[in-house]
């Protein structure tokens, strides 16, 4: 067992898995870890994913050495052997095709000193091929709300909400999947007598607490939105003050709205209109009305345009710029939204400065002591597009702590794409499927053993502090990505950091909106971006008399229906993938989580009865699902909690492995795969 040798000590950090942030630490009383008061979980409540975030960290899989492929199999190495190995590939890569022939994915679950260590490494490699699966979840939505209000993250906190009367819960699930946020913030406003709406193709814990729930189509968003802006306009709902001082485009989208036919918008999109009136309504006169947005509205081809429709909402009806209201983007990972921030993404430098922008370029590399000319100034290439130049335009790539084995769409062309490299690395605590296919495996750090930050959802600076060593040869990932970044760029003094409280001070230089942050200041709180170096704190509600573009309006904008890339057939469903209470992401950490196992149960699919009738499926049968890119079975769980003409499926598993169907298109703005809808034939698996 690794925890054998280890040193064990109790010190407030934060949960690895969603972006609510909550405070936890080791419990040396029970072995596993528990809830502190933190800024976000102020009675130190957590969920079970926060009770079970122990148990990946002394779980026996642990790596505890290096891995390096000799004769088709992974084998022990030394960590010289190992990053050198590393190094001499990526140089002979770079010499051969050049520097953007290198590819590196950042991590949403890794500190912002990480992140930020490994995006100076690939810059001065000489690439802008870095990217985190934060492209995969919320890309959309962050294009979207920086083309219309200047920034794409949340507009308000997380305090903010206990004032709230109405909430637009849309393509999300925060009773599962944020859970903290929900309880602690959400049931107190419902239980004080705000309504919650809920736009979703299913019916989940959180359509339990809504007063309106409209099951969506799935692929039919846009019309749904546009159906409740025409409502709005139809019905002289719009805020006319509102609209005068801080929108522009309403002459134009009052037109545009009145060419809606709501009713027949309404069937399009699978939903009762009285219901969808209603709700248009409630969301219209409110006082104070928010959007909690998440992946069921982002992860489509038009996952931009699709925000955008939700963007005209608030515009139309005031509600931003003040408590209580807003877009509030739920992120999926502890640490999505700071990766972002610190520059791991292939257009933007620390601070969401573009890689085009020369001004940029010089600050950030007087801050890195190099010239500016020696960072590269064309975008790279996102995470998916990176996977799809595997073998061809991209020769070499390093993952750290991603398993796009499971996550990535059309799972069967990812294999062959890794399959494809010259040389692949992960660095990761566990053999994932991902590392299977490595060149090297480096034995990365768990959240206990790390120390750093990690921005939340609401732009809460956290710290995590180390609560134990690194099981055996296993080293932090902060030192391992150092080492790294030395030997790739040859610039050992660029990473001779004195720990992540030294990279930090760094990143505040480099990254405008950090600029007023310290270690110090955060200290077991929090501090909040924008928080610029001569102010003196963050700022909770933003756009309140200008967007953070410096305008004082943003436009309302016309978006029309685009059609989902899969067609569906007569004899098909529509597959909709999410996430559920008890597994997080790939499953690497939860499915290695017996509590969890035990809490989720049998990993099931669901279909509504009327389509099981039809195909001969009883509950509790084991179905195949199938199409043209790929197969997988599942035990079918037959319920009206799905809408009729879809399927659900987690993509937590490896049976059924969700990913196996899902597409190759991606939203040419954001370049966000389309996993919430993918044509699939569903039967009874004759296997069984
Ligand atoms: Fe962790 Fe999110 Fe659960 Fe809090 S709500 S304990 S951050 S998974």
């Amino acid at each position: 067992n690794p925890a054998e040798d280890r040193s064990f000590e109790p010190a407030e950090s934060v949960c690895p898995f969603c972006g609510v942030g909550c405070g936890i630490r080791y419990d040396p009383a029970t072995g596993a870890a528990r809830g502190w008061a933190g800024p976000v979980n102020t009675k130190g409540e957590v969920c079970p994913k926060g009770v079970a975030a122990w148990d990946a960290v002394d779980h026996p899989d642990r790596l505890t050495a290096p891995l390096v492929r000799e004769d088709g199999a992974l084998v022990e190495a030394t960590w010289d052997e190992a990053l050198a190995r590393v190094s001499d590939a990526f140089a002979r890569v770079r010499r051969d095709h050049g520097p953007d022939a290198v590819s590196f994915f950042a991590s949403s679950n890794c500190t912002n000193e990480e992140n930020y260590v490994l995006q100076k490494a690939a810059r001065l490699f000489g690439t802008n091929n870095v990217d985190n699966c934060a492209r995969l979840c919320h890309a959309s939505t962050v294009a979207a709300m920086a083309d219309r209000f200047g920034v794409g993250a949340t507009t308000n906190s997380f305090d903010d909400l206990t004032e709230t009367d109405v909430f637009l819960v849309v393509g999300a699930n925060p009773a599962e999947n944020h859970p903290v946020i929900f309880r602690s913030y959400v049931l107190p406003a419902l239980r004080r007598g705000a309504e919650l709406i809920h736009v979703d193709p299913r019916e989940t814990p959180t359509s339990a607490a809504a007063t309106h729930h409209l099951p969506v189509r799935p692929g039919y968003d846009i019309t749904l939105l546009n159906a409740l802006a025409a409502t709005i306009v139809d019905e002289g709902l719009v805020d006319e003050a509102f609209c005068a001082e801080r929108v522009e485009g309403l002459t134009a989208f009052e037109a545009f709205a009145a060419d809606v036919d709501v009713d027949a918008a309404a069937d399009r999109a699978g939903v009762d209109p009285a219901a969808l009136r209603a709700a248009a309504r409630a969301y219209a006169v409110a006082d104070r009305a928010t959007i909690l947005t998440g992946m069921g509205l982002s992860q489509h081809a038009c996952g931009t345009e699709t925000v955008h429709a939700l963007l005209n909402l608030p515009l139309l009806t005031g509600n931003v710029g003040r408590r209580g209201t807003g877009v509030n983007p739920l992120r999926g990972q502890n640490n999505v939204q700071g990766a972002g921030d610190v520059g791991a993404l292939p257009d933007r430098l620390p601070g969401g400065r573009p890689v085009t922008d020369p001004e940029a370029r010089a600050a950030v590399a007087d801050v890195w002591g190099v010239p500016a000319a020696e960072l590269p100034a064309e975008p790279g290439l996102t995470e998916v597009e990176a996977t799809h130049a595997f073998g061809g335009e991209v020769r070499a790539a390093f993952v750290l702590g991603e398993n796009p084995a499971v996550t990535e769409p059309n799972a069967g062309r990812v294999a062959d794409a890794l399959d494809a490299l010259e040389c692949l690395v992960v660095q990761d605590l566990f053999r994932t499927e991902t590392a299977e296919h490595a060149d090297v495996v480096l034995p990365g750090s768990a959240w206990a053993e790390r120390g750093g930050t990690v921005t939340n959802t609401d732009r809460q600076v956290l710290r995590m502090r180390p609560n134990a060593t690194p099981p055996g040869d296993a080293r932090r990932d902060l030192d391992v990505l150092c080492a790294l970044g030395a030997r790739l760029t040859g610039r050992p003094d660029a990473f001779d950091y004195d720990g992540p409280e030294s990279v930090f001070a760094e990143v505040t230089a480099a990254t405008p909106p950090y600029g007023g942050m310290s270690y110090e200041g955060i200290g077991t709180g929090s501090q909040r971006w924008p928080f610029s170096e001569d102010a003196a704190e963050g700022t909770a509600v933003l756009h309140r008399d200008r967007f953070a573009n410096g305008r004082r309006r943003a436009p309302l904008r016309v978006v029309e229906h685009v059609a989902p890339v899969d067609a569906v057939a007569d004899d098909e469903l529509v597959l909709t993938t999410g996430r559920v209470i008890e597994q997080f992401n790939s499953g690497a950490l939860t499915r290695r989580s017996d509590r969890l196992v035990r809490m989720r149960g049998t990993e099931t699919v669901q279909i509504h009865p009327d389509d099981a009738a039809a195909r001969g499926v009883a509950d509790g049968d084991r179905v195949r699902l199938a199409n043209a890119r790929g197969v997988t079975t599942a035990v079918a769980a037959v319920t009206p909690a799905i809408r009729p003409g879809t399927v659900f499926a987690t993509f937590h598993t490896l049976e059924p492995l969700a990913n196996a169907l899902t597409g190759d298109a991606l939203d040419p703005v954001a370049k966000i795969p389309e996993y919430k809808h993918s044509a699939v034939r569903v039967s009874v698996d004759p296997v069984d």
